[in-house]
């Protein structure tokens, strides 16, 4: 099998450090000329062909980056429900499904998937075939892509907040340790699973708490990686109002229930209620609140407008962020 060195974006992982402050240095550009609708300029993949493929529900994630493709010009293959045209119906097996794809000349392959080893399988593919990958959400083991705009933003915010030391060329070093929360649902959350390794791996010092209902854990494979990284994991928080004042970056999630058991749901479901953000946490708040939406039930709506809450302008600048990483990894 010959392999190539086309970009391979399954996790947090593959990015390195350079990469990343490549792609969010494009970002701040293309936020300036999205924002004086300068369009013509930002066209630098013209006629590349990026392959957008949703095989399992999404409707931010997807339209974020159909819309990245076509500002830089792109002509865009997508299907939002690929798995009910393929799998389902025909029984068709996903690697044989990317193959063709890049078979047609894909610039670039996109991938949602409910299924945990999804982005892997394709990505063997992709790069057989010299087609670059870009993992967009694989059941509940990691959004890399996600993690990009998430950090690209806490890293702003924790500028202005005159907390960044130094940029070297392998971290942000804060000038003291940064102390990050992880709410909700940190076992089946790939978000959450994806911010903690990439802040582990790009943002020192660190520390990190969770605070869930108490059958949600940490995977053991984060939690080793925190341990290989030298980041204390300093556990399970049961009175959140005590060390929201020292929070930086609170970061919650909705419960992700469709890849729960029924037994653990309903559990969850009754435990919900005591995890929500209200405007008293918010007061007590340190630090900011970003999540990666969509909000369900777990932030109270009076806090939508609330100035620590940081998610609108987060999913915004994932426009511009997305743009970035796509300019970093398409073949040209
Ligand atoms: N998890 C999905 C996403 O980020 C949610 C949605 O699209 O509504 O794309
Ligand atoms: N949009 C995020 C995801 O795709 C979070 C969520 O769906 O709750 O994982």
């Amino acid at each position: 099998m010959s392999t190539t060195n086309a970009v391979q974006i399954v996790g947090v992982k593959d990015y390195t450090f350079e990469m990343l402050m490549r792609i969010f240095k494009l970002a701040d550009g293309y936020r300036d000329a999205l924002a004086q609708r300068k369009f013509e300029e930002l066209k630098v993949l013209r006629n590349c062909l990026a392959f957008n493929y949703f095989y399992s529900p999404s409707t931010r994630t997807r339209t974020s980056f159909d819309v990245a493709m076509e500002r830089l010009g792109m002509i865009v293959e997508w299907s939002e429900a690929a798995g009910q045209f393929s799998k389902t119906v025909q029984g068709e097996i996903l690697e044989h499904s990317v193959r063709i794809y890049c078979g047609y000349g894909a610039d670039v392959f996109v991938l949602r998937h409910g299924d945990d080893d999804a982005a892997e399988r394709a990505s063997v593919v992709c790069k057989e075939m010299g087609v670059p990958f870009l993992n967009a959400g694989s059941g509940s083991r990691e959004h890399p892509t996600q993690f990009a705009l998430d950090f690209y933003i806490m890293l702003q915010d924790l500028m202005e907040r005159g907390l960044v030391e130094q940029i070297t060329n392998r971290h942000v070093l804060a000038k003291r340790p940064i102390n990050l929360l992880v709410s909700m649902d940190p076992e089946f959350g790939r978000t959450i699973r994806s911010v903690v390794r990439g802040l582990a791996r790009f943002l020192r010092p660190l520390r990190v708490w969770a605070w869930a209902p108490s059958i949600l854990t940490l995977g053991e494979d984060i939690l080793r990686e925190l341990e290989d990284l030298g980041v204390p994991f300093e556990g399970y928080v049961t009175d959140v109002r005590r060390i929201l004042p020292m929070i930086d970056i609170h970061y919650h999630q909705r419960p992700q229930y469709e890849r729960m058991s029924p037994e653990k749901r309903k559990i969850v479901e009754m435990n919900e209620p005591s995890f929500k953000v209200g405007l008293h946490e918010m007061a007590l708040l340190g630090g900011l609140l970003y999540h990666p939406m969509p909000i369900v039930n777990e932030v109270d709506r009076a806090v939508d407008t609330h100035p620590k809450a940081r998610y609108f302008p987060q999913a915004a600048w994932g426009l511009p962020v997305r743009m970035g990483n796509l300019v970093e990894v398409v073949r040209r």
